[in-house]
């Protein structure tokens, strides 16, 4: 049997859980792709690719045979781009040895790319009704706090003596695990709260809960503590023909592997530097205007960067070294990482949310040449 404070969550949720597009269907495949796409993302971040990508690639079959820049494009903006290619890897997989139907035991489906313990139990209780715990943040944060439980909460070894306290506390064989899990979810974001006090006043599971009953909520569970990020400076370059604009691929490994960029260099190059620069890449510069700085946080480095557009008059750069092009077609074809927001949406290539500001002909405004 279900312990009070499961029934009561359980029936909390059926009368307040969100609306959310993936929660309209059982379809294995779009619950794997939400589950995916919530990785490290806000729900709300994630509703408008959630129905872009699934317009674009509505089953699995399509999913496995998309080209990868298609692939990349559909998920720009979204951010820990090796979340797609594991898709894609996973649904090639399921295509050749599941005849396209997603595995429905979590033993199965961990073996798949990208889809670790958390997915696996979310995917198999919420999509095929399996009696599975699904333990991410929100489950930790808020049994940590019913339990009033001080100790570490990153390890392996946690993460199993908590699935064994769940499976107690909800010994039924059912679909309720699908219906506990998203509870947890709900919970977890509407209510108990992650880096601000917990709404205990509105929470259903409050006469259960012993971290409200000794008062320690705002300090249960224990942060670890967050290594340093790396601090790089970068210099970000538009160089512009007075209508294209040179992009170029990263390498196929390591950070933002496979995206389209515009050219780079390490370091915050004065207007100088940066001139000689363009030389020894074979821009013939007629004209250097300083674009804002911006930043970006990846979970381990920091990029502070610092923007110039340099309109030229001849290119002599090695071949394939850059791709000229227009801003249409870089919208269309060229997946560009968020990282770069600020610069892309300067010239008008929506990527992510900074839109500070807008792009001027490359004929007009401050020149330091
Ligand atoms: S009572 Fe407060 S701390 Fe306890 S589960 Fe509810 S919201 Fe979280």
């Amino acid at each position: 049997m279900p312990s009070d404070f499961v029934n009561t969550l359980i029936l909390w949720y059926n009368s307040n859980c969100r609306s959310l597009p993936w929660r309209e269907s059982r379809d294995p495949y779009r619950i794997w792709i939400s589950e995916i796409m919530l990785q490290q993302t806000r729900v709300s971040a994630v509703c408008g690719y959630y129905e872009r990508f699934l317009a674009a690639l509505p089953d699995m079959e399509s999913l496995a045979a998309c080209p990868e820049d298609q692939l990349l494009k559909l998920w720009e903006g979204l951010g820990y781009y090796s979340r797609a290619r594991n898709l894609q890897k996973a649904a090639r997989i399921v295509v050749e040895n599941y005849g396209g139907k997603m595995p429905c035991d979590a033993s199965e489906l961990i073996k798949l790319p990208g889809i670790g313990e958390y997915t696996a139990g979310a995917i198999a209780s919420i999509a095929f009704g399996k009696p599975e715990p699904a333990i991410d943040g929100n489950v930790i944060r808020v049994t940590s706090r019913l339990r009033a439980y001080t100790g570490e909460t990153r390890s392996m070894k946690f993460k199993k003596e908590l699935a064994s306290w769940l499976r107690a506390e909800n010994s039924r064989e059912d679909a309720s695990w699908g219906t506990l899990n998203q509870a947890f979810m709900d919970l977890g974001s509407m209510v108990c709260l992650a880096n601000k006090s917990p709404l205990c006043e509105e929470c259903p599971i409050r006469s259960y809960c012993e971290a409200f009953k000794k008062g320690i909520q705002n300090s249960v569970p224990v942060r670890a503590e967050k290594k340093g990020r790396r601090v790089e400076d970068r210099t970000v370059v538009l160089y512009t023909d007075g209508e294209r604009f040179a992009i170029r691929r990263r390498p196929d490994k390591g950070l933002l592997s496979g995206l389209y960029e515009f050219p780079n260099y390490k370091g915050k190059l004065e207007p100088g530097e940066m001139l000689l620069a363009a030389r020894e890449d074979g821009m013939y510069a007629v004209r250097l205007r300083k674009l804002p700085d911006s930043k970006h946080i990846f979970s381990h480095i920091e990029w502070h960067m610092t923007g110039y557009e340099i309109l030229i008059s001849r290119n002599d750069s090695e071949e394939g070294r850059f791709i000229f092009a227009g801003k249409d077609r870089i919208n269309k074809e060229y997946p560009i990482p968020s990282a770069f927001a600020a610069y892309a949406n300067a010239i008008g290539i929506k990527v992510g949310k900074n839109e500070r500001w807008s792009y001027e002909n490359p004929d007009s405004g401050d020149s330091v040449l």
